[in-house]
């Protein structure tokens, strides 16, 4: 059995020995005690070398296309190293384009390589037990962390130091490293999956809406950037007097709208104050649903890429929110 590990820097990779100096996908691998006994034997490539802030929607695609090419050569499930920071976001967008039923993983380390409790080898040692493991097959892109397995849809880096940082508020985890055998407990939904196409000149705001804001500057918006998502309080509210500046906006471009809380859906019909989630519907925003900021961000961004229309986008969120 095959498993195509990618290298794409991060922590995991932050080596110590001198400034800026990265260890590559085999160093990487050759520090973990136990994939020996794994039954697979790991295809490393050292794709990018960077912290996790500095990856595009073009790598990770990148990424995708060789790791599809591996998986239709025979490689059984994708391992991909990475930063935590932009973690939840990568994968949410392999996620949405990814084609095969192989599993695709994603993990990284919240401690460097040499210090005390490193947690790298661990964290890639259980990436590649759920890469190569048949429970895992069909349930599209996944994180493991810490022996926990978090499905793309779902996860969040919650904590900025904490090795336990990914958790997934709305679900759980789906399942569990344990003794080295992959224990899947839940099944996430997945959905056909979108074109893989990228077009970089296509910009999505994120704007997180606070107390007393009035969203000066916010109009101007549409000038720049071909979709906005919005990150309201609570059930998806924003102050009275930011609505007709988002229904504006939403004349132009699709907003949509999310919940700045990091759990829980944004409401429908519920309240009906100026700046509610009815009124701001009324406006023309599109409900986010479930998702929450950073990923609706992803998914606007990839569907806009590929031409998508407002009526494809009202729908992709209607299934996906
Ligand atoms: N936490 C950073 C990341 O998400 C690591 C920074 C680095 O790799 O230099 O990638």
């Amino acid at each position: 059995m095959r498993i195509a590990l990618y290298a794409l820097g991060g922590t995991i990779s932050v080596s110590g020995r001198a400034k800026g100096e990265r260890l590559t996908g085999a160093e990487i691998i050759a520090a973990v005690p136990g994939l020996d006994g794994l039954g697979a034997v790991l295809d490393v490539r050292d794709a990018q070398a960077v912290p996790s802030g500095s990856l595009t929607f073009a790598h990770v695609l990148d990424v995708v296309r060789a790791a599809s090419r591996a998986v239709d050569e025979g490689a059984a499930g994708v391992v991909v190293t990475q930063g935590t920071d932009t973690l939840e976001e990568t994968a949410f967008l392999v996620d949405l384009v990814w084609r095969h039923d192989a599993p695709f993983v994603l993990t990284g380390a919240m401690r460097r390589p040499g210090t005390a409790g490193a947690d790298g080898p661990a964290n890639v040692l259980a990436a590649a037990r759920v890469a190569a493991s048949d429970a895992a097959r069909g349930l599209g892109a996944l994180v493991v962390l810490n022996d926990e397995v978090h499905a793309a849809r779902w996860v969040r880096k919650s904590h900025s130091t904490s090795t336990a940082t990914f958790v997934s508020p709305n679900a759980g985890p789906v399942g569990h490293v344990v003794e080295g055998r992959v224990r899947v407990l839940a099944v996430p939904p997945r959905r056909p999956p979108l074109p893989a196409g990228y077009d970089a000149s296509v910009r999505v705001a994120l704007h997180c809406v606070t107390l007393d804001d009035d969203g000066v500057g916010l109009e101007r918006l549409a000038e720049t950037h071909q979709g906005l998502v919005v990150a309201g309080f609570g059930v998806g509210h924003v102050p009275g007097a930011l609505a007709p500046v988002l229904g504006g906006l939403a004349d132009r471009i699709p907003v949509v709208l999310t919940s700045r809380t990091g759990g829980g859906s944004v409401l429908r019909h519920t309240y009906s104050a100026p700046g509610s989630e009815t009124d701001l519907q009324q406006r023309g925003l599109i409900n986010g649903g479930l998702l929450d900021p950073y990923k609706a961000r992803v998914l606007l961004r990839l569907l806009l890429s590929a031409g998508a229309g407002r009526d494809e986008v009202v729908a992709a969120f209607a299934s996906h929110g």
